[in-house]
Order: structure tokens, then sequence, then C-alpha cells
């Protein structure tokens, strides 16, 4: 059990800089950009330039391992194929769209008759047609973990947002927070599982209050508390906290099925209303921005968009060399730019001024190893990376790295340590000499 022995570090958090801004509806862009990659599957077109499309129309098909249907976000004209940024920090091609302003719906999208008389089957279906994947940032096909052959006792929601800066997801549950609990219930009945958990972090009092209240009318759903804590709001962690049990490789094999708060609340959306996955929250904040705020609009819209929104960039920002985080910044990918595109596990976008006077050497400080949850020493792995010294990676159990950012983070010198260890994983992976 790699965290039931660690307490994991409080981290400075910098969430008030958006968190007592209320939530920003945005769903006039000019364009959207849809990207034909999902996770890292290419997708396949199903539209081609010059087609007038409809909010929810099915336009690209992911095949193959996870196929789903990925859908237009805004009504109007597909007018070009253009190579995009997306939050991996790779330019890929991408539907451009042209947004007509009159929002017209694709027939699919309509209230679902008899929710009641849906079967298991049928909500895992309404999953792989909406194109649900998971929107806390792994991205993962929804509807795979629900088609699992083991039997599921517990569907665990993460309401957790552990990451610095990001409070996206506690907007959108203080929102909808019935259509968290609905979306709940519809995954427990997907799964066949008895019992749903919301797992919130313990400063969060307004969640707790709201959730209270409305728990009332739903018997088989509880609320679990953890510290402010880093890394609590990983997978592995909240399991063992809520079931006190670990598992090897997936959550189903101890009977759970874990999902984030946002991809509740969408499949709410989908269940009752054939609403496919078209929208989503995202932080738009960093010492960087003027008015740091969270956002809800149409997937495909431009950051440099919202960004504008927020009334720019801070006086004397040089904006060619500042940071720019896709993510949170423990996990997220760095960017060089603010011309980056929303897709589905885009939850934030950080940017902040460079840090000038950085040590770029190893102090030898052994920081990083100090606050591994998985007890790795970062820099031996380094250095056995360097020598691409597979059996040592091995000995120094690089793959049990969970890729939490934390050693990056509390580097006094700012090396990027994390990034060196999960290519070290990449290296064993492939088993190169
Ligand atoms: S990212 Fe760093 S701190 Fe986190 S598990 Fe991996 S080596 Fe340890
Ligand atoms: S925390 Fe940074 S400076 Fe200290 S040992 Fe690790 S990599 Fe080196």
């Amino acid at each position: 059990m790699i965290f039931q022995k660690t307490k994991g570090i409080h981290i400075e958090g910098r969430k008030g800089m958006s968190k007592n801004n209320p939530l920003v509806e945005y769903f006039d862009p000019e364009f959207v950009y849809i990207h034909l990659l999902q996770g890292n599957c290419p997708l396949k077109p199903v539209v081609e330039v010059g087609d007038i499309v409809k909010v929810g129309q099915v336009v690209a098909v992911r095949e193959g391992f996870g196929a789903m249907s990925i859908h237009a976000s805004i009504s109007g004209e597909v007018t070009a194929v253009k190579k995009v940024w997306h939050s991996s920090g790779k330019m890929v091609n991408a539907l451009e769209i042209k947004n007509d302003f009159k929002n017209i719906l694709d027939e699919s999208i309509k209230p679902t008759k008899d929710i009641e008389s849906l079967s298991r089957q049928d909500l895992i279906e309404m999953m792989k047609n909406a194109g649900l994947s998971g929107l806390g940032g792994a991205g993962f096909p929804t509807y795979i973990k629900y088609q699992t052959k083991e039997t599921i006792d517990t569907v665990i929601i993460n309401a957790v947002e552990c990451e610095p800066y990001l409070t996206c997801d506690y907007h959108f549950i203080l929102t909808y927070p019935e259509k968290l609990l609905k979306g709940l219930t519809y995954m427990m009945k997907a799964a066949d599982a008895e019992k749903g958990v919301i797992v919130y972090k313990n400063y969060n009092v307004k969640i707790k209050k709201v959730l209270t209240e409305l728990l009332k009318d739903y018997k088989n759903i509880e609320l679990f508390e953890v510290k402010d804590v880093y890394p609590a709001g990983w997978e592995k962690y909240i399991i063992e906290r809520v079931t006190g049990k670990t598992y090897q490789n997936l959550p189903s094999e101890i009977g759970v099925i874990e999902n984030n708060s946002t991809t509740a609340i969408i499949y709410s959306d989908i269940v009752e209303h054939n609403i496919p996955l078209i929208s989503r929250p995202i932080t738009i904040t960093g010492e960087g921005i003027k008015n740091p705020t969270n956002f809800y609009c149409p997937i495909g819209t431009k950051v440099s968009e919202l960004v504008e929104k927020c009334g720019g960039y801070v006086e004397g920002l040089d904006t060619k060399k500042a940071n720019y985080i896709a993510g949170g910044p423990m996990t997220g990918n760095a960017i060089f730019i603010d011309d980056l595109i929303i897709n589905d596990t885009l939850g934030a976008v950080i940017i902040k001024p460079i840090i000038e006077g950085l040590h770029p050497e190893c102090l030898g400080c052994g920081k990083c190893a100090e606050v591994c949850p998985a007890y790795l020493t970062p820099t031996e792995i380094r250095d056995a990376f360097k020598n691409k010294d597979v059996d040592l990676i091995k000995q120094l159990n690089a793959n049990k790295c969970v890729q939490c950012g934390l050693c990056s983070y509390v580097c006094p010198s700012h090396i990027e340590i994390t990034d060196y260890v999960v290519r070290a994983k990449g290296l064993l992976r492939k088993g190169a000499k």
C-alpha cells in the first residue's frame, strides 16, 4: 500500500486567485477546433470541409480499442482542417467549425423518455455514444471502466481537485450539485454498484454543506473527507482511504470504479437529455493573468479568447518569456504560447512570469526523495536514465512512480526531475539497452 504509509504533504494551493469568482458560461466562440486526437488515438473525421453541422452531431470517430464518437460543440460550417495546439504539447489536426450563432441542436439531443427503464447496458452504451472520457485529466473512455467483468460494489467520485491553482471542479460542483448526485446515481446503476462515495477536501466546506443537504434524498451515497495534502486526489490514494484496500492494476479488482466529479455532472446531461460531451469547465489562472476566472465553454474554444475575457495579462508580463502550463502545475505540460485549444482533458491553463535566478544545478539536497510517496530516489533514476541503464532503472523501481510531480515541485533548483523519472519508465517499457 504505497499511500497507506505516507501522509502526503501540504503545498501552497494558490486557489484563491480564481476561487472567489463565479463560474462564467461562455458559449459564443466564433470558431471551435475539434482535435482529431483523443488520448493518443487519432480520430477519423466523418464530415468534410463545407459541411454544415449541428450541436452534438458526430464529426469524428475513434476506432479500435476505446471506439467512440466525437461531436460538434457548436453549430455552423466546417471551414478547414488545420493544425492547432493540443494540451499534450503537440500540434495536431483539427476540424475548424465557424459558428453560425444559431445553436441548432442535432436531432439526437432530446429528453430521455423513461430513465427508470434504462438497463445497465443502455447506460454504458450512452457513455460510449456520447464520447464520455475522464474529464479529470485522464481522458480514458469512461465506458471501458463500466464494461468490467468484476463485481463492483462502490462508485467513488473524486471531487478533491488536488492540484494547486485549479478551482473549476469546485465551481462546477457548486453550480450543479443535483447533477453531480444524479450522474453518480446513473453511474452506480451502470456499474450495478450499491454504494456511491463523494470524496472532497476538508477545506471545501461549501461543497460539504450543499451536498449534505441534498443527500437527504439519496440513500446510498455518502461523503468522505480527505486532508489538505498532496497528492490526496490520486486515484490510488483516494481508494485506499475510502476502502482500506489497495490494488495492483485496476480499482475494479477490489470492486471499485472511480470517476471525476465533472465527468459525473456531464454524464447526468447525457442520460437525461442525450447531450454528448461537447463542453467542459476550465480554470484560466496564474500570476500572469489579470482576473483569473473559471469558464464553462464548448470543447474546441481557443484559450486566448478566454484570456481576453479575464482582462488579458498583467501589466509588464513578457509573454515571450512567460511560463504556460496546460493542466495543473504538478502534472500539466509546459507549452509555449496561449494559442492552445480546449480539449476533453484540459481543465486549466496557468500563466506565470518566469522566475529569474534559478540554480540549474542539482544541489544534492535529497528533498525530491524525501517527499516521494512511492519511496523512490529520483536523482538516482535520473542518472540511470542518462546512462540508459535499464537494469538499474528496474532495481530503482521507477515503474512505481505515480507521476504526481511532487519531486519537481519541491526542487529548490526547479529541475524537472519528474520528467526524467517518467522518461526512465518509458525506457523500462521499451526495454532499451
Ligand atoms: S513524480 Fe516524483 S515524487 Fe511523484 S512518484 Fe514519481 S518520482 Fe516520486
Ligand atoms: S530536490 Fe532538486 S536539487 Fe535537491 S536532490 Fe532533488 S533534483 Fe537535486
